[in-house]
């Protein structure tokens, strides 16, 4: 529990070197779970504990695209407690496998939207309809927003040295992007704070192609409690299409030699186009979610990837891996 955390802000050497500002993504998948998850479970069991709500033995619930499981599988065997977690069907198998491995009863769902798309209203007599609303409910848990309030944001404040303009960071449950920004307003109130979502929430996907989008974690239909507020802290907002975020999984990967999944290129992207709105000589921070390991049943398997029509977006060079 007490390596969450303090992870390195990375220099991008050559996205820097091409754009001229100094791009800084932080390092969230050296967490022992493997993502920036880690601080919010940790939090949340922390919390829940502070406040007399569980002691060991307890059976701990959460929705989750996966990160948030896998960090709490951890507590909950340091701490004693069972984990039970409900996950979309598409999340990626080695998602689904490691929460397994850590011990967490996984519950699937369906990736079908709250409401039906017809009448407009939920359809509370599916199954996985009641089990979307408990994840809405989940979602709610502004101890996630803190973590990050109380380490991230401190964190990026001491290792630029102040010296930050942009912040950029994708939204799942928005803890991330609630916590730091609420804290750079507070101690570093110039620095501008960028949304970045990918093209169609997963509701949107989910009517308009019938799978789900492509970046897992971000993208959602929904305000969220650690939302409130947030948009007096939001200066823009950048939507990056899916091929180029995948198009920077890799860029990343051979170029830069870190090894990311989807949202966290998608930062990038945001963090670079940020660079190019801003001019050179700004300092621009950004989040570096999970781990590429965590994506390879789809990144390099060759029929998701075109599937998807991602595979020729690819330059020939970068595609040598995928099969
Ligand atoms: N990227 C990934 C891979 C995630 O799992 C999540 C969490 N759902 C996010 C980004 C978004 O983080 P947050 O929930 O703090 O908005």
């Amino acid at each position: 529990m007490d390596t969450v955390g303090n992870t390195p802000l990375i220099r991008l050497n050559k996205l820097s070197e091409e754009t001229g500002c100094e791009i800084l993504g932080k390092a969230e998948f050296m967490n022992p779970g493997g993502s920036v998850k880690d601080r919010p479970a940790l939090q949340l069991i922390l919390d829940a504990e502070r406040r007399g709500l569980i002691k060991p033995g307890a059976t701990i619930t959460e929705a989750t695209s996966g990160n948030t499981g896998i960090g709490l599988a951890h507590v909950c065997n340091a701490r004693g407690y069972k984990l039970v977690v409900c996950m979309p069907r598409t999340m990626s198998l080695e998602k689904q496998r490691t929460l397994k491995q850590l011990g967490a009863q996984v519950i699937l769902t369906e990736p079908i939207p709250l409401k039906d798309p017809v009448t407009g209203k939920p359809n509370m007599e599916h199954y996985h309809n009641l089990v979307s609303m408990i994840e809405m409910l989940a979602w709610q848990n502004t101890a996630n927003r803190e973590a990050h309030y109380l380490t991230t944001g401190p964190e990026i404040m001491q290792q630029t040295g102040g010296k930050i303009d942009c912040f950029c960071a994708a939204t799942g449950t928005g803890g991330t992007i609630g916590g730091v920004s609420r804290y750079l307003k507070d101690y570093s109130p110039k620095t501008k704070v960028v949304l970045a979502d990918c093209f169609g929430s997963a509701l949107h996907s989910w009517a308009t192609t019938g799978s789900s989008p492509v970046t897992e974690g971000i993208g959602n239909s929904i305000i969220t409690a650690n939302m409130e507020g947030l948009r007096d802290y939001i200066d823009d907002c950048i939507q990056i299409p899916d091929p180029d975020a995948i198009r920077m999984v890799f860029r990343l990967l051979y170029d830069e030699a870190i090894f990311v999944g989807g949202s966290a290129a998608l930062n990038v992207c945001a963090a670079v186009e940020m660079a190019k709105r801003l001019g050179p000589g700004h300092t621009i921070v950004t989040i570096l979610c999970d781990s590429g390991f965590r994506y390879g049943s789809k990144f390099f398997n060759k029929q998701w990837m075109q599937e998807k029509k991602l595979y020729d977006c690819l330059p020939p060079e970068h595609r040598a891996g995928i099969e």
